[in-house]
């Protein structure tokens, strides 16, 4: 696991748990007093490494615990990432950034145009690979 990955991962929980509360990333900014464009580059894919003591102010002003902040073991596994349609059954690898960018940018329940049925049923699954 490198370090950059890292910091991602520890962005995506920000986000998350920001978002859980529907706190804008404005709003995160004014009540750490860090600049919009610092947290918005945590929680981006852009390598932004930040402090520990950062980190605790942010799941202060996110009212949570920085446990809460901190990537489970299992997120370290490198996972492998599949798109499936529930209709025809139609299915494609893709690579992992792919994956990792729907992953973050869609929600789980988001469903694509199947390109060879053509209707909405293709989701994006993943799975851990076994080492
Ligand atoms: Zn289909």
């Amino acid at each position: 696991m490198d370090n950059e990955t890292i910091y991602n991962e520890i962005g995506k929980l920000i986000k998350k748990e920001r978002k859980k509360i529907g706190m804008t990333q404005e709003q995160l900014a004014i009540k750490t007093n860090y600049s919009l464009s610092f947290i918005a580059n945590i929680e981006s894919n852009t390598y932004q490494s930040f402090s520990l003591h950062t980190l605790y102010n942010i799941a202060n002003a996110l009212n949570i615990s920085i446990h809460d902040l901190i990537p489970s073991k299992d997120t370290w596994q490198e996972k492998s990432y599949q798109l499936i349609c529930n209709n025809c059954k139609f299915n494609v690898d893709i690579p992992k950034e792919i994956g990792k960018y729907i992953e973050n940018e869609f929600s789980e329940k988001e469903r694509f145009t199947c390109p060879i049925c053509k209707r909405k049923k293709v989701e994006l699954k993943s799975e851990k690979k076994q080492c």
